[in-house]
């Protein structure tokens, strides 16, 4: 197993998110994750990479590493970042006076020092990232400027899964990675998605509708409503949750 969320409970100012969410999911599987809005999807993202304002009242959660189930909170947020947690915002931070490409390199070698790999040298790194920009769509001159400054909606969406395939994690979270995209970036996002998984690593989408998953094939699909996991499955739950909505639950 890669990651095990067992009766998670937890709050923010006072007030209680998460109301005993459970959840596993095992390398080689892509998990995802609907709900109604407000009921916790990205605060789950955001206490599996560690942001800070979350207190956790109850439960566990634990992450494989090197073949063992370890206490993730034990983890400063870097270190789960290099131990391979990615998350994919919602909405992505703009970051100025850091270009992408100087991002992207201090985070691939902060993820190798950890690893014990001998960091890359910058010009083999930046032909690297610049192949992977390719064949995202994402013109050169985009890696030299400010993190995501004067970036559109869907050129945000787009950067992400460039840091995605750059950093190579095991576990991804991405948080309605889909939003505001039109259909050919929603085509390269889903791509690039696609790309990446394999049968190493865990892509968990959260997700509004089912064309991300036409695109991207979910092995599990689960519904977080009020803090919980209330129901998984597989489409055939996208497809009542397109047709029915969330009231039945
Ligand atoms: P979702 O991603 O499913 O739409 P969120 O995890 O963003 O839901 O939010 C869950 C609930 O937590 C919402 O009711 C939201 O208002 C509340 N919440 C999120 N952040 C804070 C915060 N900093 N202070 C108070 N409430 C918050
Ligand atoms: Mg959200």
């Amino acid at each position: 197993m890669l990651l095990n969320v067992k009766n998670l409970k937890a709050q923010i100012d006072g007030k209680q998110i998460l109301k005993g969410l459970s959840l596993q999911i095992n390398a080689g599987e892509v998990h995802a994750i609907m709900g109604p809005n407000g009921s916790g999807k990205s605060s789950l993202s955001k206490i599996i990479s560690g942001h800070a304002g979350y207190e956790v009242t109850e439960g566990e959660i634990e992450y494989e590493i090197n073949f063992k189930m370890k206490n993730l909170f034990e983890l400063e947020p870097h270190e789960r970042a290099q131990e391979g947690i990615f998350l994919g915002f919602q909405y992505p931070v703009e970051v100025p006076g850091v270009t992408n490409m100087m991002l992207l390199f201090e985070s691939y070698n902060a993820i190798m020092l950890r690893q014990g790999v001998e960091p890359m040298a910058q010009d083999e790194f930046n032909k690297v990232v610049q192949q992977k920009a390719e064949f995202l769509g994402i013109k050169e001159d985009y890696l030299y400027r400010g993190v995501n400054v004067g970036f559109s909606g869907g050129e945000k969406k787009r950067n992400e899964i460039l840091q995605l395939l750059v950093l190579n994690p095991r576990l991804a979270f991405l948080d309605e990675i889909d939003s505001g995209l039109d259909i050919d970036a929603l085509k390269v996002v889903s791509k690039g998605v696609n790309f990446f998984k394999n049968k190493n690593n865990a892509v968990v989408l959260v997700t509004h509708y089912q064309r991300l998953l036409d695109y991207i094939k979910p092995d599990f699909v689960h519904v977080l409503s009020d803090g919980q996991i209330k129901v998984s499955g597989g489409m055939e739950l996208v497809h009542k949750l397109e047709k029915q909505g969330y009231d039945w639950l």
